[in-house]
């Protein structure tokens, strides 16, 4: 089959989170089964040029329209770690890609609409007839409303339409202008059955379109799936995806075990697996031998997260506090862009930075974050909703003990130690409810007392998680049965 994604992340050259780790996970196994799969990215400013090989131009004629104008674009070809990918660049006053950051601008709307004509107009051009377009998220919503709209009349009538929600609370809902920039009539789109927002007559909503135009929807995680439709975390849009459930389904994402894999990584004191799980314990010592913790017995907690409200701060703040003081130690390493948050960690890091059994670190540290999955014993995660979450999957393979929420993704990959309905060689952590710091220390004593009180027990469930396995394998066959399906 011949795949085009178009999508607004790709890691590792434009990666702000998990969206960007699917794209090229999920690409790089479809094209290990012999698709022809092909990335349409933008040129952005702020890439990670060094990951990118034979960059060059490939198209340099693109008129793409916008208002009763028409922009110029240059299209760039690359090679990201084997994957060819399309770098779209505009040529306008608008510099649209050339900002320094991959979103957060005020005509982010815009800018990703225009995106979106812009990859339909290179694959007419380029007189590529993908069997399927695969989109992500809102930003790429617009892609199966122009193809159905606009270039089926302009005989792309052979590709299908997968769209994939990574996060459903972000779904931009703008105004008509945006309509009108791409050339769809307002008048025309923004009703009820079509883009119009469910909670907003006036307002345009880009994800609802993508989900009504194309021909299969997907999440990142089965449970994510349900939890869109029948309670708050749809954001309003439960009803629309209650409408369209035939054509909606829950993949869960795997990982990429060539990067995350304690036998062959590269970033880590000391590698190991299953049957030499005791060289773990080295990465515990050069963790804090870095972080500069003291060394004693003690079971050690991580986070590694994005500091978002949506990942549950408040209880991370907790958790710091109820683990110090029941004979832990404590390492986050977590980045935000909401200085507010930052605040909140850095006064927090002010209190504890004399302690020897804590360190918070406020950045974004891909390396140190190996080594925190590698050395650490348990990793928590308290998200108020998660629909995937890679984090949890990483540390199993790690042989870290997930403590999280009983939500999303998290939900479908941690079963807990003492509460599932599982097989007990299948149980691989420690579950809780309620977003609420009672749940959470029940959840952190019963892992804190195992770790202390029953080690062999621990080591089990240890190794329960390294046994695992999320690859890409399970995803891409699934998506493979997708396209399969719309394709007929
Ligand atoms: P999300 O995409 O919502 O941020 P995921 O769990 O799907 O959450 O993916 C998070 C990814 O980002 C993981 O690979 C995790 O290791 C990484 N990550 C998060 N925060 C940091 C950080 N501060 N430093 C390094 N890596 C981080």
């Amino acid at each position: 089959m011949h795949i085009v994604m178009v999508t607004p992340e790709c890691a590792p050259v434009a990666k702000v989170g998990g969206l960007g780790d699917v794209v090229h996970g999920l690409s790089s196994e479809l094209q290990a089964r012999g698709h022809l799969v092909e990335i349409i990215l933008p040129k952005y400013d702020c890439m990670r040029y060094d990951h990118i090989s034979e960059l060059q131009k490939a198209l340099s004629d693109l008129w793409v329209p916008f208002y009763d104008q028409h922009f110029h674009c240059d299209v760039f070809s690359g090679l990201v770690h084997g994957l060819k990918c399309f770098f779209i660049d505009p040529h306008s006053y608008k510099v649209f890609f050339n900002r320094g950051i991959f979103y957060g601008h005020q005509d982010d709307p815009e800018r990703f609409a225009f995106f979106s004509r812009a990859a339909l107009e290179f694959m007419l051009r380029s007189n590529r007839n993908p069997d399927i377009i695969h989109c992500h998220d809102w930003q790429t919503g617009l892609v199966p409303v122009l193809l159905f709209g606009i270039y089926e009349g302009l005989g792309m009538i052979h590709p299908r339409v997968c769209y994939t929600l990574h996060n459903v609370m972000h779904q931009c809902v703008t105004g008509d202008p945006v309509l009108r920039q791409v050339g769809l009539n307002p008048l025309d789109y923004r009703t009820p059955d079509r883009l119009q927002d469910n909670h907003n007559p006036e307002a345009v909503n880009l994800m609802k379109g993508g989900i009504v135009y194309s021909n299969f929807v997907t999440t990142v995680s089965p449970r994510y799936a349900e939890e869109i439709k029948y309670s708050a975390l749809g954001c309003g849009l439960q009803q629309t995806l209650l409408d369209y459930s035939k054509k909606l389904g829950g993949v869960l994402n795997g990982i990429d075990y060539s990067i995350w894999n304690p036998e062959i990584d590269p970033l880590i004191a000391c590698r190991y697996r299953i049957d030499t799980i005791e060289d773990k314990y080295k990465n515990k010592e050069a963790l804090r031998n870095r972080l500069w913790l003291r060394h004693e017995f003690k079971p050690l907690v991580a986070v590694v997260s994005r500091l978002d409200r949506q990942k549950g701060v408040e209880l991370m703040q907790h958790a710091v506090l109820y683990c110090l003081a029941n004979g832990c130690q404590f390492i986050l390493l977590g980045s935000s862009p909401d200085p507010r948050i930052n605040q909140e960690f850095l006064e927090l890091k002010r209190r504890l930075d004399y302690s020897p059994d804590c360190h918070l670190e406020l950045s974004y540290n891909e390396e140190l974050a190996h080594l925190i999955y590698a050395g650490a014993d348990m990793i928590l995660i308290p998200s108020a909703f998660e629909p995937c979450g890679l984090t949890q999957m990483i540390a199993m393979k790690y042989g870290t003990v997930p403590v999280v929420r009983n939500t999303g993704g998290l939900a479908d990959t941690v079963f807990d130690a003492d509460y599932a309905s599982k097989a007990h060689h299948e149980r691989n952590g420690y579950v809780f409810n309620d977003l609420s710091p009672q749940d959470l220390e029940s959840a952190l004593s019963r892992a804190i007392g195992l770790w202390n009180l029953y080690p062999r027990y621990f080591r089990e469930l240890m190794i329960n998680g390294m046994r695992c396995d999320f690859s890409w394998r399970h995803a891409a066959e699934y998506y493979q049965n997708i396209y399969d399906y719309i394709k007929e």
